[in-house]
């Protein structure tokens, strides 16, 4: 089993999510009282927000870079950001370390392409949903047209996740509105929802929708497993 580097605390809750579910995973496929071997550095997440909102993104840089200098220091032997968002910064660690990350966009397009799914809806933060580094690598690595919500549902989306769900607090109207997000998506055209952040599954599930919903912090803890258990460098998208 290779040593996974997780960071992690953007929110903590999801990252609960993230360490139960490797472990969960894991323990279905090899039994006994086996778990995930991993290291977790679990960052101050009022920092990170903080530089996300004064778009201070090559301190966010700077500091993800570190952070992962210290996992390979200490025997990690992939990397997995515990976070959408943060895959803003990928391309640019990439360059600095030497061990591989395991990135979930490409984790969650292989994903879609087997359900066959062409055109998804994307939701996740402002971030996520306005800027190219999801939509493109989505579109050009993988062939997806991918739907986003209008300008005035990204707010109310980024509202939610950051004042609501990373908090732990989960509100009937909020999920009344995803719904009806969702809905508006279906009509443009999407086959299916990604939910493009961690934590977007506390508030919505698949029985409470028409079309696939696609859990990326599920699917990047499958993948990570993959990759923890296959010999030599494993299946790096
Ligand atoms: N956990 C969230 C995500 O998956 C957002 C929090 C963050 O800004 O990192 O995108």
């Amino acid at each position: 089993m290779k040593l996974l580097g997780l960071i992690g605390g953007m929110n903590w809750q999801s990252t609960i999510e993230y360490y139960t579910t490797i472990n969960e995973i894991l323990n279905e496929r090899l039994g006994k009282n086996h778990s995930a071997k991993l290291l977790l550095y679990s960052v101050d997440f009022e920092e990170i927000i903080t530089l996300q909102m004064q778009n201070d993104w090559d301190m966010i840089i700077e500091e993800i870079i570190k952070i992962c200098k210290n996992l390979e220091k200490a025997g990690a032997e992939g990397i997995i950001i515990c976070s959408n968002t943060m895959h803003l910064v990928v391309e640019d660690l990439e360059k600095e370390i030497s061990i591989p990350v395991i990135n979930v966009i490409d984790v969650i397009a292989e994903r879609i392409k087997k359900e066959d799914i062409k055109s998804v809806g994307l939701l996740g933060t402002k971030f996520t949903m306005k800027e190219n580094f999801y939509k493109n690598r989505l579109r050009n690595k993988h062939n997806l047209k991918i739907i986003v919500p209008r300008k005035e549902d990204i707010d109310i989306i980024n509202e939610i996740i950051y004042k609501e769900l990373a908090n732990g607090k989960i509100n009937l109207s909020s999920k009344k509105e995803i719904k009806r997000i969702i809905r508006e998506l279906v009509i443009s055209g999407a086959e299916g929802i990604i939910l493009g952040c961690t934590e977007l599954p506390m508030i919505i599930n698949s029985s409470e929708v028409e079309v696939p919903l696609f859990d990326t912090l599920k699917e990047h803890m499958s993948a990570a497993i993959e990759f923890s258990l296959t010999k030599n460098e494993g299946k790096i998208y």
